[in-house]
């Protein structure tokens, strides 16, 4: 299977996720997460049309940036675990970061952003499942309502949504509830109309489980494996 095949049969499962939900299949953007793979791989998928990519490691985009640089249109989001020392290299190579999961790398990320002169998208990653191993803010925390509270001063930043990467199952049916729950706080966030905090975005649904996160609710779904096939390193 080539990536451009791969990208089809794709993006034909998310009309038909969509479908079964009632909802708009314009509604749920594809984000090819390119984490591992090397810029032939991106490139192809760009000529298939693919415009929207995701990666996992500053280090890593880094080095694959200047391969990358003649697609002018292309966007490129960190989606993995940033530390905050990494943010100001973030900020310089990616025009969103998905995964902010705490008031100390929003206020670096912002700073950096300042200095460059530049307006970052920006989601908030959310813990559902808890998980001691994995990142992102606990839902209902006060380190959440920290960030959220304080979106005005964070002038160089734009609050668009939330992100998750809920436990994994192996049944995709187990990733539900978690993406529910994610759905559900935003829509209880989205209802107080908090100042400078959009909340449109809400990032979920990897390869195995995508077209239950479309069910739920998803507006950006994140696929690796799906398009570009097994990861030989981690
Ligand atoms: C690796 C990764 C993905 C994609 O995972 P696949 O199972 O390969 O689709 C999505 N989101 C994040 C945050 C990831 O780290």
């Amino acid at each position: 299977m080539t990536v451009a095949s791969n990208l089809s049969a794709i993006r034909e499962s998310i009309a038909r996720a969509a479908k079964r939900a009632g909802r708009q299949p314009e509604h749920i953007a594809l984000m090819a997460v390119i984490k591992t793979f090397p810029p032939e791989k991106i490139l192809e998928a760009y000529a298939a049309g693919q415009r929207l990519f995701g990666e996992n490691r500053v280090q890593e985009f880094a080095e694959k940036f200047g391969s990358l640089s003649e697609l002018r249109d292309a966007e490129f989001h960190m989606i993995g675990h940033l530390q905050s020392n990494k943010a100001g290299k973030a900020a310089e190579i990616f025009c969103a970061v998905d995964s902010l999961d705490s008031v100390k790398l929003v206020e670096r990320l912002n700073a950096a952003a300042e200095k460059l002169g530049k307006t970052l998208e920006v989601l908030i990653e959310v813990n559902v499942g808890g998980e001691e191993a994995k990142s992102g803010i606990a839902p209902d925390s006060s380190e959440l309502e920290s960030i959220l509270i304080a979106a005005p001063e964070w002038k160089n930043l734009h609050i668009r949504g939330l992100m998750t990467v809920p436990p994994f199952t192996e049944d995709p049916e187990g990733a539900r509830p978690y993406f529910r729950q994610l759905r559900e706080l935003r829509d209880r966030l989205a209802a107080r109309n908090l100042p400078f905090v959009s909340l449109d975005v809400l990032s979920m649904g990897m390869s195995h489980d995508f077209e239950v996160a479309i069910e739920e609710g998803s507006t950006c779904v994140r696929l690796g494996t799906a398009i570009f096939g097994t990861r030989t390193t981690p």
